[in-house]
């Protein structure tokens, strides 16, 4: 398939970056990279999805991953994945000599492998200088969702369900293939129930996750729902409002610097001081500017506030204070800054997730969560906003009967931007500016 009959087939059927932000697949694939990556990192303590998936669907997502390297020109894919995902690496290496472009990088369990910055590092040995993307090297990289999904659309199946793993204080973890658009809370009770009197819900990983409401509901990004009691250490420090940590800062910081050395945008050569940061933050904004600039480029990884500092301090949150103002300024993060090749002692800065999620208290939730079947979901609320860009519209009415793979939402003319499906047969009953709700009553 030529490469723009390929990207207008995955903005039809809407296909983004299943994780993280959802930038478009469409707009991501380009013919002047030589490498794409798939990445099966997974690197957030008690995911499981996608080295479920890639075990579950390697023929397809292979095939898929070989389409992508046809149709961009690409002169090698590389599977990135760790090597103690074993079922995963084991179905791999049964279907892998059927190409010859695709080859396997095994990674070590480290947190976080799946930071595209540290991923083509890792995998080719080049450097993204900081506020580049992947391109600027050369390398597309996708997740392996995304490439189901990509074989899914070259079959004429739009984007209507994502895998998501329901974990932590729930009495079955599981791993479901879910409606796009399903209630949280149907989640959590098809996994048998919250376990604790008063929990919290994260959507995402325990690193990067975002606390949600059980009302809210799955969108083509829900990688997981952490159920977790109101009182864990990782709810609270996500509950933490910029004042106290502010006030906190201020009174504790004892500068002892292993922010920074842990910093993974530190060690992968990125000016990213969060040590300074706190410095000049302590100082009431007094102080060197440049470490503010610097900020910009923290991934939010959140290693810094959930491992590194020993006074229970939070870089992370008043870095993404320090964000949320500059954007709302319109201060850009400066350009033309080169990424440093080696930093020091870079090996012996790795954090080993198992480590990790021993720090975080979440070692009792890190069992298997095996992909479940669920029974049919009787209504779903869709939101046209899924995806980096410009929201979808709507293209039903209220009153409308819909079935599953049915347009419900366009792609807007201009700017980056992809349609959006009906995830399972039924009426549409209510259409806001936020979401389609669909019931089958
Ligand atoms: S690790 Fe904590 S105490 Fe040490 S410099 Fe960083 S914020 Fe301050
Ligand atoms: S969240 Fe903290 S550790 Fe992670 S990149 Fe940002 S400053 Fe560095």
């Amino acid at each position: 398939m030529e490469l723009s009959e390929l990207k207008a087939l995955l903005r039809e059927s809407g296909v983004v970056g299943a994780g993280g932000a959802g930038f478009p697949t469409y707009a991501k694939l380009t013919d002047k990279a030589d490498t794409v990556i798939l990445n099966c990192a997974e690197c957030e303590p008690l995911l499981k999805l996608h080295r479920q998936a890639l075990e579950l669907h390697v023929s397809e997502i292979l095939h898929a991953f070989n389409e992508i390297l046809t149709a961009t020109g690409a002169n090698r894919g590389i599977v990135a994945v760790k090597k103690h995902y074993k079922a995963a690496v084991a179905a791999l290496e049964s279907e892998i000599s059927d190409y010859d472009k695709i080859s396997v990088c095994k990674l070590e369990s480290v947190y976080p492998a799946g930071d595209e910055v540290i991923l083509v590092k890792r995998v080719t040995g080049r450097s993204i200088n900081p506020g580049e993307l992947p391109g600027s090297v050369g390398v597309t990289v996708c997740n392996v969702e995304t490439v189901y999904n990509v074989y899914k659309a070259l079959n004429g199946m739009p984007v209507t369900h994502k895998y998501v793993t329901v974990a932590g204080e729930v009495k079955n973890p599981m791993t479901v293939y879910a409606p796009i658009g399903v209630k949280i809370a149907d989640l959590v009770r098809l996994a048998g129930g919250e376990t604790v009197e008063k929990p919290e819900y994260l959507s995402g990983g325990p690193m990067m996750g975002k606390l949600v409401s059980p009302a809210d509901s799955v969108t083509k990004t829900t990688n997981a729902i952490i159920v977790l009691s109101e009182t864990h250490s990782v709810v609270m420090n996500k509950k933490r409002n910029a004042k106290i940590n502010l006030r906190r800062t201020m009174s504790v910081c004892c500068q002892c610097h292993t922010c920074t050395d842990l910093c993974s945008r530190h060690v992968a050569g990125y000016p990213v001081e969060p040590h300074m940061v706190m410095r000049v933050l302590s100082n009431g904004g007094r102080g060197d500017s440049s470490s503010i600039m610097g900020a910009m480029f923290c991934s939010g990884c959140g290693l810094c506030e959930s491992y590194s500092c020993p006074q229970g301090l939070s870089p992370r949150a008043l870095i993404d204070e320090i964000k949320a103002q500059a954007r709302m300024n319109g201060v850009m993060p400066p350009r033309g800054i080169k990424a440093l090749e080696h930093t020091e002692h870079e090996d012996y800065r790795k954090i080993s997730v198992e480590r990790l999620t021993l720090r975080l208290g979440l070692k009792k939730y890190d069992v298997s969560a095996p992909i479940t079947d669920i029974p049919e979901i009787k209504s779903v609320k869709i939101k046209l906003s899924q995806h980096i860009g410009v929201s979808s519209k709507p293209c039903v009415h209220v009153g409308d009967t819909v079935k599953k793979g049915d347009v419900v939402a366009v792609a807007a003319e201009k700017g980056l931007g992809v349609n959006i499906h009906a995830s399972i047969n039924g009426t549409v009953t209510d259409i806001t500016q936020k979401y389609i709700k669909i019931e089958n009553i």
